[in-house]
């Protein structure tokens, strides 16, 4: 078949990460007026499956970006940032000042773990006698990176290529993070586009609420907790203390896996208030893991990013950060000795998703124990350790040992640093005068399904989510004058049908790719075969009923 003609003015997203899954977070966004630039770079992660995907083609030459703007430090948003660079990248990389400190830790962490694991590799490769395995990027690569960041405030317009204007607004999800706004001119017409980065729930601890806004013609947004409600935060920490308790009654220790940013400190902070209101019981804290320990000495850094209650505790007379109890172990062998003393204690220690880190020497010592606790605290992807506990086995493989699954569980999702579903709706819902199109993306697929399907529901909002590798075409929408009650999604205009063609352009070409393997020997009667005849038929229907 033909393609179909482009139009002379463009603005387009290509969406290369986190559509299909929750990580890899990476747009492309193109205009006629010859702009190339990115929006996040993360890693894809989550078992090998999807870190197979971070050595794919980037579906662009990196040598050809001048602008890549970060939302927020977490590495599922900047985590191929080394990667990029090394292939080619020697443009500028946007972020909020403390995002850019994060990033400095984070991805030279990411970096030592890379070459970790292909040393690792390549040491049991050779004893097999195959070949040696190259690392992602290098800590050489991840230290060239960090001199192409620039950094930028939040809440000042600033034009950052010709016809593409951008902000940050506070997405109150990790100390930086950021919603961006994009205005894109193709030299006729200005389309405004928002990424919501990762959205912050209610009242979050630590930093202040996601910035509301009102305006766009295409939001993407994320869809993590889409289908979810979080348990309120009360009920979360009497949990946490639960668990404590439990295990400190038992003699036995309490383990926390965190991610480094964000999640470690809001634990820090309620353990604190704890402790100023005599709950706690006078045990050992450990933070064990020297990224956690750095990222809490940024966050101490950047008090003027706190929001009002923090800073009300900071009045009082208190650090919110920082407990008589609590010790930092950055050491090796300081994280050693704290396996070798029996007795109750907390360790915070990482990776959150129980994947890599201190925290796998943790679990070996104590998972089995039946008076342990292990408190889940944040969103664990699939195919990952955590994910596995979460959901139930009754072992689960560390080192390559089978560790029984036998310490008490407390999954507890109060504490997450993503709003859950009515946070997302409520965010969404702040668009409404100006009746964007919406993108989930950054969720798993069924989630994303029901956060769709209750936008449509709750605003009447037209609703797309794109797949991976998908380029949606963006032009102005026009303002809907209809009266409220109606269907407006079911009201085609001519920019809809357009995408849908280019939608189904994609589509097409992706079916033909996987139709020979398909079909290779399908006998009638198949649904698929007979799907595509249908679908064969209708559309020349359509073209003829045209002519
Ligand atoms: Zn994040
Ligand atoms: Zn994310």
């Amino acid at each position: 078949m033909g393609r179909l003609s482009r139009p002379k003015r463009m603005i387009r997203v290509t969406c290369l990460g986190a559509c299909g899954g929750v990580t890899g977070s990476n747009y492309l966004v193109e205009t006629s007026r010859g702009v190339k630039m990115l929006v996040d770079c993360g890693l894809f992660q989550g078992g090998k499956d999807a870190e197979r995907q971070n050595w794919e083609p980037w579906g662009f030459n990196p040598g050809e970006i001048k602008t890549l703007v970060l939302t927020h430090a977490h590495i599922d948003h900047c985590g191929r940032v080394p990667k990029l660079v090394a292939d080619g990248f020697s443009g500028t990389i946007l972020a909020t000042p403390p995002t850019v400190e994060l990033c400095r830790i984070l991805l030279l962490d990411s970096a030592h773990i890379q070459e970790n694991n292909a040393g690792w590799q390549t040491r049991r490769n050779r004893r097999s006698g195959r070949k040696e395995v190259q690392p992602l990027y290098t800590i050489r690569d991840a230290e060239e990176s960090l001199s192409r960041f620039s950094a930028m405030e939040r809440d000042q317009i600033r034009e950052v290529e010709p016809g593409v204007k951008m902000r940050f607004r506070n997405a109150g999800h990790i100390l930086g993070s950021s919603i961006l706004e994009l205005w894109l001119d193709d030299g006729e017409q200005e389309v405004k586009v928002v990424f919501s980065g990762d959205l912050g729930k209610d009242d979050q601890l630590i930093v202040r609420d996601a910035h509301e806004v009102y305006e766009a013609d295409y939001v993407f947004v994320e869809s993590t907790y889409g289908d979810r409600l979080h348990r309120s935060f009360p009920d979360s920490k009497n949990e946490l203390l639960e668990a404590i308790l439990h295990a400190y009654e038992n003699g036995e220790k309490t383990m926390i896996p965190s991610f480094a940013v964000e999640r470690t400190q809001e634990i820090i902070y309620v353990l604190s208030e704890f402790h100023r209101e005599g709950k706690l019981p006078d045990i050992p804290i450990y933070l064990d893991s020297p990224l956690a320990i750095k990222a809490t000495e940024i966050f101490r850094k950047n008090r003027k990013y706190w929001d009002e209650e923090a800073q009300e505790i900071i009045r009082q007379g208190h650090d919110p950060l920082d407990l008589p109890n609590l010790k930092f172990t950055p050491d090796t062998a300081q994280s050693i000795a704290i396996n070798e003393k029996s007795g109750p204690a907390i360790v915070i220690a990482g990776n959150g998703m129980c994947t890599a880190g201190r925290i796998k020497h943790h679990l070996k010592h104590n998972l089995w124990r039946p008076g342990a606790s292990l408190v889940i605290v944040g969103f664990q992807a699939q195919g990952t350790t955590g994910r596995r506990i979460v959901e139930g086995a009754r072992t689960v493989k560390i080192f390559q040992e089978d560790v029984a699954v036998q310490a008490k569980v407390y999954t507890i999702g109060g504490f997450s640093a993503h709003g859950d579903q009515a946070d997302l709706l409520e965010w969404i819902g702040h668009f409404g005068e100006s009746r964007p199109r919406v993108f989930p993306v950054h969720g798993e697929a069924g989630a994303k399904m029901v956060f769709a399907e209750k936008i449509r529901e709750k605003f009447g909002l037209e609703v797309h989510i794109p797949r991976l590798r998908e380029s949606l075409l963006l032009k102005p929408r026009e303002v809907k004058v209809e009266s409220p009650g109606v269907e407006l999604s079911d009201v085609p205009t001519p920019d809809t049908l357009h995408n849908l063609l280019v939608e189904m352009e994609n589509t097409i070409r992706s079916i033909k790719r996987q139709a020979p393997e398909r079909f290779k020997d399908v006998k009638d009667g198949d649904h698929d075969l007979e799907r595509l005849q249908f679908i064969q038929e209708e559309l020349a229907g359509i073209a003829r009923d045209r002519k």
